[in-house]
């Protein structure tokens, strides 16, 4: 007979975090998802007999390797390789590959975390799974890239594979590494197959992924104001970020009627009150994406207004779109974009808003789109990427356009279903509880693995 348990929030936290020490980003994101969970699994004794939450939590595995490569002046540097394959419950090991300076096992495995759950909400067959390096592409000239990525690659590869595990970009991994990556995979093991996803459509790459996480963030935020009988039209939207996320986010939420009046990087943001337009965007992914150079540019040629090494959560507005990076709105900056009259937040980047952010969010009962939802657009497309290779045809970018405005749909239909009570739509507990059931039930399925 199975032990009867009785699940408490405090209990599996406190074991979490002695099983995980330091790992913070991870006890975050776990505790989001429990704090949800437990009470939803109280009168499911089949799920805490199975131990589900205790075994979603223990990726599958974690690799980590020394990555050597050397620079343009012949000096060899050393950094350390990642790839943690959290779960392939319903589908391949699937997630992106982030370079950054300060990247870490705790930063991964809440990465890695989150996708188990927005992986299964795209409805598509998706396990889990992320990796990248601690190396800080900024600065560095394309040879330097190149063998970065070919000596990561070099030992990821035996750990990849189409039906294994099929990693994409992240932050700091656009087409530029993707391709050097995919050169080297073609290389090593002699075979062209989707062994990657966000390739560059000359080699099998997809239509419209490049901008998917973006659009499909303004797509979810447009059909959750409908829903409550509101629009984008005219309303002031802040967006936080530079990269793919928050430019194209911008592009879309602009041509859908919306004003877009800030953009950010590490250096600080830009304020321009009458809003991007496409020859401004166009203007900033030349700047972002082709010379790779700093936003205090955009003042220069536009107007508006620079705010060296500050956040734009302090601009009133209806809409915020964090689209850059984990914590990066804070229990203050949420206080200040409630009071400020914002009715809305949509993550477009992944756990951008800290716990603290989180709890004033809660208690204003705004429009709140978590990450796993809101940028689950990106993976999606990834997931037709891969269909596209298997099948080795190819949707134009219209039909992948209409193919993701449709999946965004159906995970704001699974938000609803899960998530409303009394008329109010929590849609982090929808997303949770959504993402949950599936891969739950394939573990269960399986028995004790
Ligand atoms: N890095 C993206 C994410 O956070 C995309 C992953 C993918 O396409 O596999 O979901």
């Amino acid at each position: 007979m199975p032990r009867k348990k009785k699940l408490s929030l405090n209990t599996f936290m406190d074991g979490l975090a002695r099983r995980n020490p330091g790992e913070t980003e991870f006890h975050q994101a776990v505790c989001e998802v429990a704090r949800i969970i437990i009470p939803y699994l109280q009168d499911k004794p089949h799920y805490i007999d199975a131990q589900i939450l205790e075994r979603i939590t223990e990726p599958d595995r974690s690799l980590s390797f020394r990555v050597a490569w050397q620079d343009d002046g012949g000096n060899i540097r050393v950094n350390r390789g990642f790839r943690i394959q959290f779960s392939n419950a319903i589908g391949p090991y699937k997630g992106g590959l982030r370079f950054h300076r300060d990247l870490n096992l705790s930063v991964l495995k809440f990465l890695g975390f989150e996708q188990i759950f927005k992986n299964s909400l795209t409805t598509l067959p998706l396990g889990a799974a992320k990796g990248g390096a601690d190396f800080n592409p900024k600065g560095k000239s394309d040879g330097e890239v190149m063998r970065f990525c070919q000596a990561f690659m070099t030992e990821l590869y035996h750990h990849l594979g189409p039906e294994m595990d099929i990693p994409a970009g992240d932050i700091g991994v656009r087409a530029r590494e993707i391709s050097y990556l995919f050169g080297q995979y073609k290389r090593l093991t002699r075979q062209f197959n989707g062994v990657l996803t966000g390739k560059s459509l000359e080699f099998g790459g997809s239509h419209i992924r490049k901008e998917a996480t973006g659009y499909g963030c303004a797509y979810l935020l447009k059909q959750a104001l409908n829903h409550r009988h509101d629009s984008l039209d005219g309303k002031v939207c802040l967006v936080s970020g530079s990269g793919n996320v928050a430019l194209y986010c911008a592009q879309k939420l602009t041509a859908l009627g919306a004003r877009v009046v800030t953009l950010s990087d590490s250096s600080g943001f830009i304020h321009d009150p009458e809003g991007l337009n496409p020859e401004k965007l166009a203007f900033v992914m030349d700047l972002k994406f082709r010379r790779r150079g700093k936003l205090g540019e955009y003042v220069k040629k536009f107007g508006g207004t620079f705010h060296a090494d500050q956040k734009p959560w302090g601009v009133p507005c209806q809409l915020a779109l964090p689209c850059a990076t984990q914590n990066e709105i804070d229990g203050d900056d949420a206080r200040t974009l409630v009071k400020n009259g914002c009715i809305g937040i949509a993550e477009g980047a992944n756990m951008p808003v800290t716990s603290k952010g989180y709890d004033v969010i809660k208690r204003a009962k705004i429009l709140y789109l978590p990450g796993k939802a809101a940028n689950a657009g990106g993976v999606a497309v990834s997931g037709l990427e891969m269909s596209q290779n298997s099948t080795r045809l190819y949707w134009s970018a219209e039909e992948m356009d209409h193919r993701l405005e449709n999946i965004m749909e159906k995970i704001h239909v699974q938000c609803l279903h899960h998530g409303t009570e009394n008329g109010y739509v929590d849609y982090v507990k929808g997303a949770n509880i959504a993402g949950f059931i599936k891969v739950a039930d394939a573990m269960v399925a399986y028995g004790v693995l």
